[in-house]
């Protein structure tokens, strides 16, 4: 008897699975590329003058994606609106001295821009550091998964912290320290500040070097020299370091042969274990004026209401802004953002469009989040993770894309941030359905997966994933695509020349809109959480929400 049920019962089940394919086959078919390239011409088009946060560029892209939402059928998905404000300001800091730094017998003198960099996020009109003591960190980490602390034996209270960029993972040859070459949290410079704050440092300054930050000073400078934003803040950031900057290497290497230490042999050791820091016995001076304007800006979500588990919710986002205005160049200066993030969104809305198609709605929640302010620092995401309108516990997974090629189909998926989470495996299996195969983001040391939104889930402990075909074209192979990528990161990344072309192929972008559907649309038919990976650096955040 109870064997003949079992049987009957798992009948049910593969004429419910055969039905359910039939159901997401048919579903699948409305994600088209020209409706993708509707939404991209329109979102890309020089009215929106590159989509950037507070000015008339933003009253349309929001207008624009609530008009989408409403139209695919997606409810608001805060309170009855389809807008959460995102409070955000704008902070321009004017280093006005040198950064002075003396010690017993020598005083070295650091030249803003060409030596240091020096910012603050608390809006106070001056920022002062007067003869700090500076203590050597390490790289900064307190990390209990490697039994690594940094501070362990570091009295660092109100001082100056001094740490060295990236992670030891970093040329160890050794995959399961720190994940080797790719770059951990740990790695990043956000973390080194957040860290040092926690310690109670006054103030903290990173080594830069090339490889270790995944970037040349260049950039260290170009970034400090603009308006910073930030999500506004109820402490005005009073827990945080009064001041964060950077060390340019070549003049950190001079600072420390000051006090007879070979920086080079210092990271050496720093590599190897985590009670190299030390007091330097050496003082910081310098000082910042601060000036800055307060506005808000806006994330867009809508939502489809799931039935037997509505308060479990799976978060799709795609961030809607982008550069604006700027710097001419070959006679344009709207930076129109095609790419960045127009093919996202595009593919977002069509997945919501799949949803919709599906005879029923979901068993969970689905929410299609397009977040404000990601290119000044993942602004709209990060205001919505310290302020969520949905809680935190309950938010199952993250989905996000950015900067998806219209170059054509691959066999890869690229997955940045690959092996942090159960959903690597989930996606593996849906992607060999389509006949491809996962491919880890080659370039992870320069960690990319801290650097966009799903970074915000990931760091209040939700399991976000980051993935799309990008390496490896169907017909023409890895060179082609290579080639591609080079070509447009030359000339449009970040410039007036990310537009729409008509040589575009969106079918690449349209089959990772299925594959992510598809993946979606599991996760939110499962009573299972998703969960990170032993050894990943936000496992100890989400399991302290299931205690
Ligand atoms: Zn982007």
């Amino acid at each position: 008897m109870l064997k003949q049920i079992s049987i009957a019962l798992s009948l049910l089940l593969v004429a419910a699975c055969t039905n359910n394919e039939q159901a997401l086959k048919k579903a699948e078919l409305v994600i088209s590329t020209d409706q993708m390239k509707e939404y991209i011409i329109e979102l890309g088009s020089d009215a929106y003058q590159g989509r950037k946060p507070f000015s008339k560029g933003e009253q349309l892209s929001i207008d624009y994606l609530q008009k989408c939402f409403k139209e695919i059928g997606l409810e608001p998905a805060n309170g009855n609106s389809y807008l959460q404000r995102a409070p955000l300001v704008m902070i321009n800091g004017e280093v006005s001295k040198p950064l002075n730094i003396t010690s017993a017998t020598n005083n070295i003198s650091l030249n803003y821009s060409n030596d240091f960099v020096a910012f603050s996020r608390q809006m106070k009109p001056k920022l002062e550091l007067k003869a700090s003591e500076m203590v050597f960190a390490g790289y900064g980490i307190v990390a209990p998964e490697y039994n690594w602390n940094d501070y362990a034996n570091l009295d660092v209270k109100g001082k100056t912290v001094v740490v060295l960029v990236n992670d030891p993972g970093l040329d160890s040859g050794r995959d399961a320290f720190f994940t080797g070459n790719a770059m951990t949290y740990y790695g990043r410079w956000t973390y080194k500040y957040e860290e040092a704050a926690r310690q109670g440092a006054e103030a903290v300054f990173i080594i830069h070097d090339d490889k270790g930050a995944g970037y040349p000073w260049s950039v260290v400078v170009n970034s400090a020299a603009v308006a910073k934003v930030y999500p506004e803040s109820e402490t005005n950031y009073s827990e945080r370091c009064q001041m964060e900057g950077w060390i340019h290497q070549s003049k950190a290497k001079e600072l420390f042969a000051s006090i007879n230490i070979d920086l080079e042999q210092l990271i050496k050791e720093s590599k190897q274990n985590s009670n190299t820091g030390f007091a330097m016995h050496t003082t910081a001076s310098t000082s910042i004026t601060n000036t800055w304007k307060k506005d808000v800006s806006h994330n867009v979500m809508g939502m489809i209401r799931g039935t037997d588990l509505a308060d479990e919710y799976l978060f799709y986002s795609a961030h809607w802004d982008h550069l604006g205005i700027g710097k001419t160049i070959d006679g344009d200066s709207i930076y129109n953002g095609a790419v960045d993030n127009g093919t996202s969104l595009a593919w977002m809305m069509e997945i919501a469009r799949a949803f919709k198609a599906m005879h029923e709605a979901p068993r969970r929640s689905v929410i299609f989040f397009a977040p404000t302010a990601e290119e000044s620092g993942l602004n709209g995401s990060g205001y919505y993770a310290n302020h969520p309108v949905y809680p935190i516990n309950k938010t199952v997974a993250n989905i996000n894309n950015d900067l998806m090629l219209p170059f054509g189909q691959c066999k890869d998926v690229m997955v940045t941030g690959y092996g942090k989470s159960d959903l690597d495996d989930l996606l593996a299996e849906e992607a060999q359905k389509q006949g491809r195969y996962i491919l880890p983001d080659p370039n992870a040391h320069t960690g990319m997966y801290y650097r966009s939104d799903h970074f915000s889930f990931a760091r209040v402990g939700v399991p976000a994933l980051f993935a799309r075909g990008n390496n490896d074209h169907r017909e023409k192979g890895k060179a082609h695509m290579s080639e591609r990528e080079q070509y447009w990161i030359n000339n449009c990344y970040h410039k007036p020349g990310d537009e729409y072309e008509d040589w575009w192929d969106l079918t690449g972008v349209q089959e990772d809109a299925k594959l992510l559907f598809r993946v979606g649309w599991r996760i939110a038919n499962s009573d299972v959480y998703p969960q990170w990976k032993e050894g990943s650096e936000f496992k100890a955040i989400r399991d302290k929400q299931f205690e």
